[in-house]
């Protein structure tokens, strides 16, 4: 078990900082004071860091980490901040670790006794999520489908019976093939593409998983993450003697009925209308 105070100066400290996904104004104050007050910062890409921090006056060192050094150049700030440099790494957009560069360094900092404390920021699968009709209670974030369309469709083929509502990231160049392969395994689905998210041209394209294939590819340009719904199949292979079973055990513990109708249909994943006439059939 480990158990840190971030702020106690007890120990090392590594700030994540989370930086905007298109618009500079979600820069926070915070992220922008604690990247002033450090030694160094470490990034997914050193040009677009400087020309970022640039933007709010602000000149530092700026290291690269990035996936295909992750390991070495983890292990090489881990020993700056033992040695007391105060040190934040970003990623391009959004939050570091999220389809970004970062965990490793996360798993190496924390094994090395070092704290790491997250400035919060903006990220892509939250604004889209949380503007989308979708449910947003319940999420499964999945990040990029494998390039390769069979990989694509087998890791499409491992989610579809789940009920959260699904969450991808992609790219401008592989949108249409990423939609047709989502349409054809998962089915006519409702969803959404998110699209440019905090910039002048942010859209929202909603619609059933067929009615997106239909899309005019070259309107679909920028950055995009895509939602989509969770299984709402029911499971109709459930006999009614194993639902009412269920209903009599539950109301004969003394469970309200309007509560073990919720329990079984939970526990069954079947509808609560079909739960609930089966219920309304119990003398
Ligand atoms: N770390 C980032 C985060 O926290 O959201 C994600 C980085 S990932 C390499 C880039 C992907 O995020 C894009 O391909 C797109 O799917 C999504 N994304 C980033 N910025 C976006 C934006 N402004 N609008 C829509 N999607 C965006």
């Amino acid at each position: 078990m480990r158990r840190n105070k971030s702020f106690d100066g007890k120990s090392p400290l590594l700030y994540l900082i989370a930086v905007p996904i298109g618009n500079l104004k979600e820069m926070t104050p915070r992220a922008l004071e604690v990247i002033s007050e450090c030694d160094l910062i470490a990034s997914e890409d050193t040009r677009n860091t400087k020309a970022l921090l640039s933007k709010f006056n602000i000149r530092k060192d700026v290291v690269s980490l990035r996936e295909h050094n992750e390991v070495k150049a983890s292990m090489d700030l881990i020993e700056k901040i033992k040695s007391g440099l105060k040190v934040a790494y970003m990623s391009d957009a959004g939050y570091p670790g999220i389809s970004d560069p970062g965990k490793i360094l996360v798993q190496k900092a924390k094994e090395n006794g070092i704290v790491v404390s997250t400035i919060s920021g903006s990220c892509a699968f939250i604004n889209a999520l949380t503007s989308s009709f979708l449910p947003s209670n319940r999420f499964y974030f999945h990040g990029f489908l494998n390039p390769v369309e069979n990989k694509a469709k087998q890791e499409l083929e491992d989610l579809k019976d789940r009920k959260e509502t699904l969450i991808f990231y992609e790219s401008p160049h592989r949108i249409d093939k990423t939609i047709m392969v989502l349409y054809k395994v998962l089915g006519n689905r409702e969803a959404t593409i998110a699209r440019e998210l905090t910039k002048i041209n942010e859209e929202f394209i909603e619609g059933t998983l067929e009615e997106l294939t239909h899309l005019d590819k070259e309107t679909l340009i920028g950055e995009m993450v895509v939602i989509v719904s969770g299984n709402k199949e029911e499971n109709k292979e459930i006999d009614e003697s194993i639902i009412l079973n269920e209903l009599n055990i539950l109301i004969e513990s003394g469970m309200s009925k309007k509560d073990a109708i919720k329990e079984v249909s939970n526990k069954l994943k079947i509808a609560k209308n079909r739960v609930y006439d089966l219920a309304n059939s119990i003398k």
